[in-house]
């Protein structure tokens, strides 16, 4: 068996919680099994969210935890260049339209149901725009979002695929390995580079998880419907599959997700109160 290479890819907006722990764990016990690779990632592609008080503490959490991981540490927000050489890869493929418009208008204007995110579907309303009202917005001094044109991306990946569906491979917390229809279209004409930002959280994590060679991704059962898309990222832009595996969340009794940004149950907190990291172990399940 080739040694797994893992990673934790926390977004540095919030204090890490018990739900991280666990994401965490299992991937970098995962890797130090087997005598693999386990990475930490920062995905800070959202720089007006993220905040570098937030990545020293979640080193100090990690530490605290007991892991060890590989040094240098990947910082998305130092590598947009890369996220947007991907970028051209699906333009050039005629897989990506500028859209320059605002929630407000996408919110008025849809009937198109909702993402798996719960966010409204975009309508399309810049799908066909014309050439010059495209040239029109960019000479005001507009910047576009760029999204996928999710029905000539399914057709493109049928090119590639022919009759073999898209799907990925989910492996259960007790090793059992399931085949799963991977489904992008519940994601619409879904953004790959941002307005503010040249990525986005899907497009980033492709590219960095077939860059560092990410064979195995341990998180959260809430990412997986979007691993739908990003499969189909990645068959798009040539780039491997890893195995998947999402972990089911932990929630409050009545049954509320953790949250990072309300501070529920974070690492710190519990740390203060006494807790250790065996007991974490043990309070997630992970002994
Ligand atoms: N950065 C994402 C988050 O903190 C997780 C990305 C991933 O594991 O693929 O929610």
């Amino acid at each position: 068996m080739i040694a797994p290479v893992t990673r934790f890819a926390p977004s540095p907006n919030g204090l890490l919680h018990a739900g991280h722990a666990l994401s965490a764990i299992i991937s970098h016990d995962k890797a130090k099994r087997s005598g693999g690779r386990f990475l930490v990632r920062i995905e800070d592609i959202d720089v007006t969210r993220a905040r570098p008080e937030f990545v020293d503490a979640i080193y100090e959490d990690l530490t605290w935890l007991g892991l060890t991981w590989e040094q240098p540490v990947l910082v998305q927000s130092q590598h947009f260049p890369d996220y947007l050489a991907a970028a051209d890869k699906l333009v050039a493929q005629g897989l990506l339209y500028p859209c320059f418009a605002i929630r407000a208008e996408i919110a008025a204007a849809a009937a198109a149901g909702l993402d798996p995110d719960g966010a409204p579907l975009y309508p399309g309303l810049w799908r066909a725009a014309s050439a010059e009202s495209v040239a029109e917005r960019i000479a005001a001094g507009e910047t576009p979002a760029l999204r996928l044109d999710m029905t000539a991306a399914l057709a493109a990946v049928r090119g590639k695929l022919g009759d073999l569906p898209l799907t990925f491979a989910e492996t259960s917390a007790d090793g059992e390995v399931r085949t799963v229809d991977a489904e992008p279209e519940r994601w619409g004409d879904v953004v790959i580079v941002r307005k503010d930002v040249p990525a986005s959280y899907h497009l980033a994590v492709v590219v960095d998880d077939a860059r560092q060679g990410v064979t195995h991704v341990t998180r959260g059962e809430d990412l997986f419907a979007a691993t739908g898309l990003q499969r189909l990222l990645q068959v798009l832009l040539d780039l491997p599959e890893p195995a998947y595996t999402h972990h089911h969340l932990i929630r409050w009794s009545d049954g509320r997700k953790l949250s990072k940004s309300k501070g529920d149950m974070g690492l710190r907190a519990m740390r203060a109160e006494g807790a250790t990291a065996d007991g974490i172990r043990q309070a997630i399940g992970l002994i």
